[in-house]
């Protein structure tokens, strides 16, 4: 029995690992330039972002499901104005991710509409709406090049002023200039092994070089100091600057200044509104609250992680 559980349990983290890297699926889908899912159709255009402060998107009336048989998100409907953030948060499977893969366009919807500044994403070319999204994930996956490389992934041919800029505004820039060949040091797998916070940050000065008009943040679940707390909070408020952003939240406390929370469970959006709105309701956002107050450290996925494997 305990030798079939423990690789059966293996075999489930390695699963939610790749299943939940958006990180390895742009990489990869880079790679292979192509996706099999979905296909441009022979008149799609590229998006045009109309705001000066990011894109408004709108989920209207989605429902989805990866495999025929399991509906996965229900009658999903939200608009997200310009300039704003919106947080989800829910348990693990609630659906959380598929609508950032979805506003990624990994998978065309069943019905409904997603819609970028009025432009429907059926009718935009793939290689414009990825182009228009920056995705911070929750495991970033760093090439086996220097330091420099990995920041300059996300705009080729960016400058070294550019680099490091954006390196110090990911707080990054002074722990690099602590490495012996600086932004020359070889990382990831077969170099120096950053940090999960440390490679996240680099994740961050990538996505800001790219400057997309729509910002995908999905907080690291591992349990954080309130140090490291802070310094993510700090990190949403300059990266969410002039744009829209998604916000898969962990930890509430990191989202309490969101315009929207949405909160997801078993694919329908079952709360929504401010913090302080969704603390009067007194329903299940509030018991989250109430619950990740009580138990500081921990994240409200540890509640039920065995729901997705
Ligand atoms: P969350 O991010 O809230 O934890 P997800 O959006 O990743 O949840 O997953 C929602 C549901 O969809 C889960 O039940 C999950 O098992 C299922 N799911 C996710 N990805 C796939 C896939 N590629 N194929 C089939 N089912 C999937
Ligand atoms: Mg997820």
């Amino acid at each position: 029995m305990i030798q079939l559980y423990i690789p059966l349990n293996f075999l489930g983290v390695l699963y939610r690992e790749i299943k939940q890297s958006l990180a390895d699926m742009e990489r990869l889908f880079s790679l292979l330039d192509q996706n099999r899912e979905v296909a441009d159709s022979d008149t799609a255009k590229a998006l045009q972002i109309q705001h000066k402060n990011g894109a408004e998107i709108r989920f209207s009336h989605v429902n989805f499901s990866y495999e025929e048989k399991r509906q996965i998100l229900f009658d999903v409907d939200f608009s997200i104005a310009a300039g704003t953030t919106t947080a989800v948060v829910g348990h693990s499977g609630s659906g959380k991710s598929t609508l950032s893969r979805l506003l990624f366009r990994f998978y065309d919807i069943q019905s409904g509409r997603i819609v970028i500044d009025g432009q429907d994403l059926r009718d935009l070319t793939q290689a414009s709406v990825r182009a228009a999204i920056g995705i911070v994930p929750q495991d970033t996956v760093l090439f086996n090049d220097t330091i420099e490389y990995n920041i300059a992934y996300g705009k080729p041919g960016a400058s070294k002023e550019d680099i490091i800029a954006v390196a110090k505004a990911a707080y990054i820039h002074e722990f690099i200039e602590t490495l012996p060949d600086g932004y020359d040091t070889m990382v990831g797998e077969r170099g120096l092994k950053l940090s999960g916070g440390e490679k996240q940050r680099v994740a961050i000065a990538r996505t800001l070089l790219k400057n997309p008009s729509i910002m995908i943040f999905d907080e690291a679940t591992s349990a954080l100091d309130s140090h490291a707390e802070q310094l993510i909070q700090a990190q949403l408020k300059d990266i969410a600057r002039n744009r829209t952003s998604l916000v898969i939240a962990h930890r509430l406390s990191t989202i309490v200044d969101a315009e929207q929370i949405l909160v997801m469970d078993k694919g329908r959006i079952v709360e929504r509104g401010t913090h302080a709105h969704l603390l009067e309701l007194q329903g299940a956002y509030a018991r989250m609250w109430e619950r990740q107050q009580s138990k500081k450290t921990e994240v409200i996925e540890d509640d039920d992680e065995a729901d997705e494997v």
